[in-house]
């Protein structure tokens, strides 16, 4: 049977990140065996799903590169067909109307719990016939769970897995007002979709039996499941807001890119050998479901951190742009107003790790600055500097051609001149022209600047020189 793997969220918030390695995993199976994917929302919940949750979810999808071959399928838009089964359960007895009370159910659960058994329901519907119902009153339909015997799976993560029957209740499958609940359209969507395996959190472990006795009363075969363990922080908890980003439109903000955090997701529960970085196509090539850790992982930012910089270094240019472009365009940046910017990036990439840090390390060659960064400045812009930057002003301005070996020559010839090193020339020089006081060598960055920019910000420094001298 040919592979077909599906991500269900339910759009009630952001897309996390551990939604986004289920996602992934689910993804990577399906591209792993020339299968199929799909994307399908679960939105039955009408308070708590949104469609702004809905986008949010597509835009960390389609951020990712995680693309579907089928959805988004809306399981609101499924009702008639879910009603569909539940009438056929009913009618073939494997399903049935309960009227309890709201309160009968809350004093068996009461009564349950101080007899410390598991609140469960006991069934009192389970054998009404139809000639004792009155199908006008309120009621829920239950699921005749069986009530002997065990279910047992081979979870793909987890191995082995039993529950007994006696574990489980009858199930509530569709509401009072008819609405289907979420383990009864999980089966009819797997079902109908002819999906193969199911990668989700462990949280749904305890669903999965209750799942498969659905799946068993509509004669379908059930999907393999593969319940991932849950992400933790680095402190040791589950992973939540307290440990900064866990949306994953977060992580384009801060800079990151989609490569990388699909590396960093990847290797974060499973592992091929002692390699760290893997390209998309490599993670197609190599990843196996089967391969799955079974033990939680904790998130580590360092790490992350770590990928995101090998990216920015090694993807080619014309990858880089488009996430690239994206900050500049955040930050304000025209790089046609500067040099071209594939000269920038090697040079940078070395002393960044995320794109947003990249954009303001470059920023000083595409717009001015407003202020000298305030150590450099307190540093190397002092009444000593005065000279050298006078006559490095001067050498500059007379040059005819901006080019960095006339660069240095003009740089080393105001040196010589004045009879000091040309760090006393340089460092205030480069902080006059940077803002800041490491930048590349000094006759790249002067030509990256050019000249007009060069010579406008050597009066700036000036200045500021000036203002200190009256201000002390
Ligand atoms: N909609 C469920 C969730 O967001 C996932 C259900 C599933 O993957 O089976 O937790």
């Amino acid at each position: 049977m040919s592979v077909k793997t599906r991500f269900a969220p339910s759009p009630t918030g952001y897309l996390h990140v551990g939604g986004a390695r289920t996602a992934l995993y689910s993804w990577l199976h399906a591209k792993a065996n020339d299968g199929e994917f799909v994307l399908r929302i679960e939105d039955t919940d009408l308070e708590r799903s949104t469609p702004e949750a809905v986008e949010a979810i597509l835009d960390g999808m389609r951020w990712l590169q995680l693309d579907w071959n089928e959805g988004p399928i809306y399981q609101t838009h499924r009702f008639d067909r879910y009603k569909e089964v539940i009438q056929q359960l009913v009618d073939e007895e494997k399903a049935y109307p309960c009227f309890c009370s709201r309160e009968r159910l809350d004093e068996l659960r009461e009564t349950q719990m101080n007899n410390k058994q598991k609140p469960r329901y006991d069934g009192k519907c389970r054998g009404l016939s139809l000639s004792e119902m009155d199908l006008s009153r309120d009621h829920v339909i239950r699921f005749k769970n069986p009530v002997e015997g065990n279910v047992t799976f081979k979870d793909v993560v987890k191995g082995e897995v039993t529950f007994a029957n006696s574990e489980l209740d009858d199930l509530i499958i569709a509401r009072t007002d008819g609405s289907p609940t979420y383990n009864f359209t999980v089966v009819v969507d797997d079902w109908d979709m002819g999906i193969t395996q199911v990668v989700r959190g462990d949280d749904h472990l305890n669903n999965t039996p209750r799942q498969i006795n659905i799946f068993a009363s509509l004669g379908a075969k059930a999907p393999e499941f593969g319940h991932v363990p849950m992400i933790l922080g680095d402190d040791g908890k589950k992973l939540s807001k307290r440990h900064g980003a866990v949306s994953v439109m977060q992580y384009r903000d801060d800079g990151y890119l989609p490569q990388a955090v699909l590396n960093y997701l990847v290797r974060l529960g499973w592992s091929h050998g002692d390699q760290e970085v893997f390209s998309v196509s490599e993670m197609i090539e190599l990843f196996d479901i089967n391969h799955i850790n079974k033990a939680p992982s904790a998130f580590n930012t360092t790490k992350l951190n770590w990928l995101n910089q090998q990216y920015i270094k090694n993807l080619p240019v014309d990858e880089l742009m488009p996430h690239l472009n994206w900050h500049l365009q955040q930050a304000g940046l025209n790089i046609n107003d500067g040099p071209a910017i594939e000269a920038l990036i090697p040079e940078f990439a070395e002393r960044v790790q995320t794109l947003k840090d990249l954009v303001e390390i470059i920023r000083p060659y595409y717009s001015d600055f407003d202020a000298f960064e305030e150590k450099a400045a307190k540093k190397h812009l002092r009444p000593v500097a005065k000279e050298p930057l006078e006559r490095v002003n001067q050498k500059l301005t007379a040059l005819t051609e901006w080019r960095p070996d006339s660069i240095h020559k003009a740089i080393n010839d105001a040196a010589e001149e004045l009879s000091v090193g040309m760090g006393k020339v340089g460092m205030p020089l480069r902080v006059a022209v940077t803002g800041a006081g490491m930048s590349p060598s000094l006759d790249i960055t002067l030509e990256w600047v050019g000249r007009d920019r060069t010579l406008a910000r050597i009066q700036k420094a000036l200045a500021y020189i000036q203002d200190r001298v009256e201000g002390s």
